[in-house]
């Protein structure tokens, strides 16, 4: 008989002591069906809390022994939770799949994943949004204008997708060897290679609870994914600055020649415009190379990416 494969299934955790009774129940449900016919006996569930300030760990710590806990030390973020948990999983199991604890992504594509993997030998297969109904007016539109923005500007994502994906030991092994701080996994796993497939579903409600992704994170982690993966940004300001070169050297002409012509006057707004525009200019593209250097700080200093306080083995 052919070897069943082992899968571990990641979930971080940031205060999510409303959603968890009920996801524990959902997804243990749907790994037993899994376990009959598609996956090996020994799959775990492995949750990790990222620092929550509720119950989440005791709800964790108490759970029966099919599941596998890890507490880090305090919040360190949803793509650095998600590193711990793979890292962490990378030495037991064939392939990881990483879903959210809020139940958004449908775990009823979930034998399609693994499918995939076992039957056609994908190693990579993301969980793409057909749409986003579920999501609120707000947050769909600023998330796929980020999705465009990222792209445009050079990290390459795939659209749509967040983070519920197979990924496959040997890739996790790749993954290992990328030590940047600065994380953004929607970018650098596409950047890994391999074999990869997309299976779409249509995303839910949060189970119960608010977002923890608020306004600031999600605009730090849009940020984060454009500054890791390109320089386009850099390239930017230095097209600005030879496109000023050029306006600058008409305006010259022009200044001359109106100085000959004896016409030489007031021209106060147009330098209190220069002055504002090239100074607003100047401040944002000293901004964004600022980014990079910050950047660059945090990356030569390469201080460990999260902590692990605690580990309840299964
Ligand atoms: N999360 C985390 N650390 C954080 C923020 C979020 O581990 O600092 C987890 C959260 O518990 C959830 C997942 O990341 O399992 C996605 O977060 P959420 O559902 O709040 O984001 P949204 O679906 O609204 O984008
Ligand atoms: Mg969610």
């Amino acid at each position: 008989m052919k070897k069943l494969p082992i899968i571990y299934f990641i979930i971080p955790c940031y205060n999510e002591e409303e959603c968890l009774p009920e996801t524990i129940k959902r997804l243990r449900a749907k790994m037993h069906t899994l376990v009959r016919n598609n996956i090996s006996k020994k799959s775990k569930l492995v949750l990790i809390d990222d620092g929550s300030l509720d119950n989440t760990w005791g709800i964790i710590k108490n759970s029966k022994n099919d599941i596998i806990g890890i507490k880090l030390s305090k919040n360190f973020g949803h793509q650095n939770a998600l590193l711990a948990g793979m890292m962490y999983s990378k030495n037991y199991c064939d392939a990881i799949i990483s879903l959210d604890a809020d139940l958004q992504d449908d775990i009823n594509i979930l034998d399609k994943f693994i499918e995939k993997f076992s039957k056609e030998h994908y190693e990579i297969v993301y969980g793409v949004r057909k749409e986003r109904k579920s999501d609120s007016f707000l947050k769909r539109n600023t998330a796929q204008f980020f999705y465009k923005i990222m792209n445009l500007l050079g990290a390459n994502t795939i659209y749509n997708h967040a983070d519920y994906r197979l990924v496959s030991k040997r890739v996790l092994e790749e993954l290992s060897n990328f030590k940047e701080v600065n994380l953004f996994l929607r970018g650098i796993i596409p950047s890994i290679g391999f074999k990869t497939a997309i299976i779409e579903y249509a995303r839910e409600e949060r189970l119960a609870g608010k977002s923890k992704y608020s306004m600031r994170k999600m605009f730090n982690f849009a940020i984060d994914g454009i500054t890791s993966f390109s320089i386009k940004p850099i390239r930017l300001v230095f097209a600005l600055g030879a496109l000023m070169l050029v306006v600058s050297s008409f305006i010259l002409i022009y200044a001359v020649i109106i100085k000959l012509i004896g016409k030489a006057v007031s021209g106060w707004t147009f330098t209190i415009c220069s002055i504002w525009i090239i100074g607003g200019i100047q401040m944002i593209s000293l901004g964004i190379i600022g980014e990079y250097i910050g950047k660059s700080y945090s990356e030569v200093k390469s201080r460990p990416r999260y902590i692990i306080e605690d580990i309840k083995k299964s």
